[in-house]
């Protein structure tokens, strides 16, 4: 059943010219018949590189943004209308916009998993893996860091010389995560390395062997020697690392790593939104495109 809707799906995206991206946390059966797979910012930048004119994604509402904001010309969909992520959602922009009033001359860091229209009103964006290198190279030695303070803590650690100001906000899923787990996971597994995913919570994240993005979680576990590891972050990830790796063993942090958000997409819901008879179109106006873009190329600009 699923294997003959996979091959419907590989047929119909040929037929129709539309490259699939699907975000890693996606179920393995929709990775496997996507043609970009990675994180919200190696997304954006695929779908740039593929003559595909029509890009459907398999991931939250953001990610589908934030493809639309690198790929204007292009026609973006959101497999899944409703996957949304409540940390991209969890600020009102007017209140960034006030902050930004109120204090003049401290720039305003946002990570990528946030709304279009949240991030035209901040200064430059960053991923998980590129924070640091990014906030280090702005000239400002004041920021303010949004929505998830876990990240930005994280960020403040490694850059002592900065004043990183926080936001109270995160991700639900990782901040679930408690320093009791890091500690049962270390008894039952002693010795695997624990690779740990910075959107944790900093009781969690002190107890890590590797700290993180989910690609460098990957990468890092694939390139390492040892034969067994404890996953920090979605469970999705230890999954498919299982899958490629079978000679290796990959234990998730803490069960809790389930994101529904990302789980509320399926195979049928791609396949409609491929055929046109679902998904969602991603439409922004022209001045948020234009707002929205310049914290990622600013983002580009510092990171290169
Ligand atoms: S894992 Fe967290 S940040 Fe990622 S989509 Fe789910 S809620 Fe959002």
């Amino acid at each position: 059943m699923i294997r003959e809707l996979q091959d419907k799906i590989i047929a119909l995206k040929k037929e129709k010219g539309v490259c699939l991206v699907a975000h890693t946390y996606q179920a393995s059966e929709i990775l496997e018949v996507a043609d970009i797979k990675g994180d919200s910012f190696q997304l954006s930048v695929g779908a740039q590189k593929v003559p595909e004119q029509t890009i459907v994604l398999a991931g939250v509402r953001f990610m589908a943004e934030g493809v639309k904001l690198l790929n204007p010309e292009k026609k973006v969909i959101l497999a899944h209308p409703e996957a949304g992520c409540p940390m991209a959602e969890q600020i009102a922009p007017a209140r960034v916009a006030q902050f930004k009033q109120d204090n003049p001359g401290i720039p305003v860091v946002a990570y990528i998993n946030t709304t279009a229209e949240l991030k035209a009103v901040c200064d430059v964006c960053v991923t998980s893996s590129t924070a640091v290198k990014i906030v280090s190279r702005m000239p400002e030695n004041e920021i303010l860091f949004i929505p998830d303070c876990n990240l930005g803590d994280y960020v403040q650690r490694q850059l002592p010389d900065k004043k990183v100001n926080l936001w109270l906000g995160g991700c639900h899923v990782h901040a679930a995560v408690t320093e009791k787990d890091v500690l049962a996971a270390k008894k039952s597994h002693p010795g695997a390395p624990i690779l740990i995913h910075p959107e944790c919570v900093p009781d969690v994240v002190k107890h890590a062997d590797f700290v993180g993005s989910t690609s460098a979680i990957l990468d890092y576990a694939a390139q390492s020697d040892a034969r067994e590891f404890v996953i920090g972050t979605e469970m999705s990830i230890a999954e498919h690392l299982a899958y490629q790796f079978p000679d290796k063993q990959f234990h998730i942090l803490s069960k809790k790593l389930v994101c529904p958000n990302m789980k509320i997409t399926s195979l049928m819901d791609v396949y409609h939104a491929i055929a046109g008879t679902g998904g969602d179109e991603i439409n922004l106006s022209p001045e948020l495109m234009r707002d929205a873009r310049r914290p990622i190329d600013k983002m580009i600009e510092l990171g290169s």
